[in-house]
């Protein structure tokens, strides 16, 4: 399994096209059938990361709380929600609201110093315990370099498929 941050960035930008191929692979594949194996080989991959020593994702990602994650967080920090707003987030692009800054400034010597009232986009990252995994593949392909489990999770999906023809004639094409 490969834990270090730099490798598996250099491996998901390499392994880019073979990995967009071998989605539209999952794709022919019934969808109950991928997330079973999905979850087995995430719970398996969860347990031996420490997420405490990456918080990769708080570094990266930028988060969009929800009106009651909002109001959890600005009650956690002793704030007002209209406080929190004006402090600790900005209207993007799409006129969604999302968190300042990146890193989250929550994130304190790799651990969550709102833990309790993280958000819940917080709580369900990176996502490969939910259902319909194939439906997901453009988020899961966006998160290869960005998480360690998505990207052993992927990177063993890609083994369990390898020796099927299909797959085959999918990742042959790249
Ligand atoms: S969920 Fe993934 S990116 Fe976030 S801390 Fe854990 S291993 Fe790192
Ligand atoms: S709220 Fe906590 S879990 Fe969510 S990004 Fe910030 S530090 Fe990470």
């Amino acid at each position: 399994m490969e834990l270090d941050p730099k490798k598996i960035e250099t491996a998901a930008q390499k392994n880019s096209m073979v990995d967009l191929a071998f989605s539209r692979f999952l794709k022919t594949q019934r969808v109950q059938d991928v997330d079973n194996l999905v979850h087995k080989i995430a719970k398996e991959v969860t347990a031996v990361v420490d997420c405490t020593a990456c918080a990769k994702c708080c570094r990266a990602l930028v988060i969009a709380p929800d009106y009651r994650d909002v109001s959890r967080l600005a009650e956690s920090v002793n704030l007002e929600t209209h406080e929190f707003r004006k402090k600790y987030m900005r209207l993007d692009s799409e006129g969604d609201l999302v968190m300042r800054q990146r890193p989250c400034p929550f994130l304190r010597s790799n651990r969550c110093s709102v833990y309790e009232a993280r958000p819940n986009l917080c709580r369900r990252y990176p996502y490969l315990d939910e259902p319909n995994f194939v439906s997901s593949l453009n988020r899961v392909l966006r998160n290869l370099h960005v998480c360690p489990i998505v990207f052993n999770t992927y990177e063993r999906l890609k083994s369990e498929y390898r020796e099927t023809r299909l797959s085959q004639a999918y990742l042959g094409s790249t």
